[in-house]
């Protein structure tokens, strides 16, 4: 069993701009049927249900969610989706379409945590989850496909285990919150499947609403849904995905974030958080007098000053001043860029060059080293800046990215 599925194919890129500033709803009427008719053919019986989660983009606000601060992703219209049916004799029985290799079979009392598995590990992590939260699950066959582009910082994982999440809620009647949902993935992710990830992805992915940012505040997971109609004003957010990804990025994460945990601990605070941005330089300097790494002195710097970045595109989006919330998107990647350190030379390239050609603003979105930038633009600037990006990267030298429109849409439902 292959650990990487085939990407999905979500859009044509190579140098046809109306296509590449598209967008691709998750599925239609046709391939609808497909799909159940191939959870018959695979396992002979009908599925109980269709469910979707989509994948996400993250506009401002990033690595702030380990620190108990503030993010505001948007859902993508790519979808994880999951046919399911109920078993009564313990076995769980996982395919996914975009994976070649067949059926990975489990008894839902042996799931064990870091044992392998490749892919499947996510929705076994669910159903592992759900087990050690006291829910009853006595097995399933469940078939998966995907429009989220994986390993592209748009969270394929966390749609995955967010769309098996709510499947099995709704089949076992757990009666389980959008946001508990969210929260369950997240333990099947880290420590199921053994990645350590903030609750962000799962949350956008299981709450956000067509039309809309969400608000989230990772402490106590308050949500508000601010309205982002991109097109009713004229507007549109473009996704880069540079389709890199640099193996730097794994050890990375943990780095940074027992940086943050360092920079807490010398601040005497909890977490990061609650560090206000107006205490911020007298804090750097408690920091450097303590004899504080550089790194950490960095890091606190990025975080405070994204938590701050989320409350003021916040205050513009609800102003209806949304043009303006391009500056702060780029101040973001400069943030990530030289304090943080987890952008790459093909997400400053896609920044800089949207930047150049026009866009009101843009950054990396995610986790970096590689994966996806958001570009904010007018619509009718869409097409000159893709073709710039595009041109750019050719001329580097690097493959051609995708690029298509961040339409923001539902979170995760049942289809069918
Ligand atoms: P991201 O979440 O940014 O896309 P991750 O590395 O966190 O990247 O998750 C990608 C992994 O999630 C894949 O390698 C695979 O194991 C799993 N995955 C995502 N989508 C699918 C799918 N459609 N079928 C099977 N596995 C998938
Ligand atoms: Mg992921």
């Amino acid at each position: 069993m292959s650990e990487t599925p085939a990407t999905p194919e979500i859009m044509v890129t190579e140098n046809t701009v109306a296509e590449a500033v598209a967008t691709t709803g998750p599925t239609d009427q046709a391939d609808q049927a497909d799909f159940i008719a191939s959870f018959r053919a695979l396992y002979g019986t009908e599925p109980e249900g269709v469910w979707a989660a989509p994948g996400r983009v993250n506009l401002i606000g990033e690595y702030t969610d380990f620190n108990d601060g503030f993010v505001m992703p948007l859902a993508l219209p790519h979808v994880a989706r999951a046919a399911v049916a109920r078993r009564t004799d313990g076995q769980l029985r996982l395919h996914s379409t975009d994976v070649p290799g067949g059926i990975v079979q489990l008894a839902v009392d042996g799931l064990t945590p870091n044992e392998g598995h490749g892919w499947a590990a996510y929705p076994a992590g669910v159903v592992w989850a759900l087990r050690r939260a006291g829910h009853k699950i006595t097995g399933a066959d469940i078939q998966v496909t995907s429009t989220v582009p994986t390993g592209a910082g748009l969270s394929s994982s966390a749609a995955l285990e967010v769309v098996v999440a709510l499947a099995l809620n709704d089949l076992f009647g757990l009666g389980l919150s959008a946001a508990e949902l969210a929260v369950l993935g997240q333990a099947a992710e880290n420590d199921f499947v053994g990645v350590p990830c903030g609750v962000m992805d799962q949350m956008a992915s299981a709450c956000c609403t067509d039309g809309h940012a969400l608000h989230l505040d990772t402490r106590d997971l308050a949500v508000r849904q601010v309205p982002f109609d991109l097109a009713a004003h004229g507007l549109r957010l473009l996704v880069v995905d540079t389709r890199v990804k640099h193996a730097l990025g794994d050890g990375a994460y943990a780095e940074r974030r027992a940086g943050c945990e360092e920079g807490a601990r010398l601040l005497s605070l909890g977490k990061l958080r609650e560090l206000a941005y107006e205490d911020l330089p007298d804090a750097l300097a408690r920091l450097e007098a303590a004899g504080a790494d550089e790194s950490v002195v960095r890091y606190v710097r990025h975080v405070v000053s994204d938590n701050a970045r989320v409350e003021q595109v916040i205050a513009l989006l609800d102003a209806g001043d949304v043009r303006a919330a391009g500056p702060v998107l780029t101040e973001g990647h400069t943030s990530l860029r030289d304090d943080l350190r987890v952008s790459c030379t093909e997400l400053d390239l896609a920044v800089a060059t949207a930047n150049a050609a026009g866009a009101l603003g843009a950054r990396m979105t995610g986790g970096g080293f590689g994966g996806s930038a958001i570009v904010l633009v007018e619509e009718s600037d869409a097409e000159a800046v893709s073709t710039s990006v595009l041109d750019a990267f050719a001329a580097a030298g690097h493959s051609t990215p995708g690029i298509f429109a961040a339409v923001p849409s539902q979170g995760a439902r049942r289809l069918v």
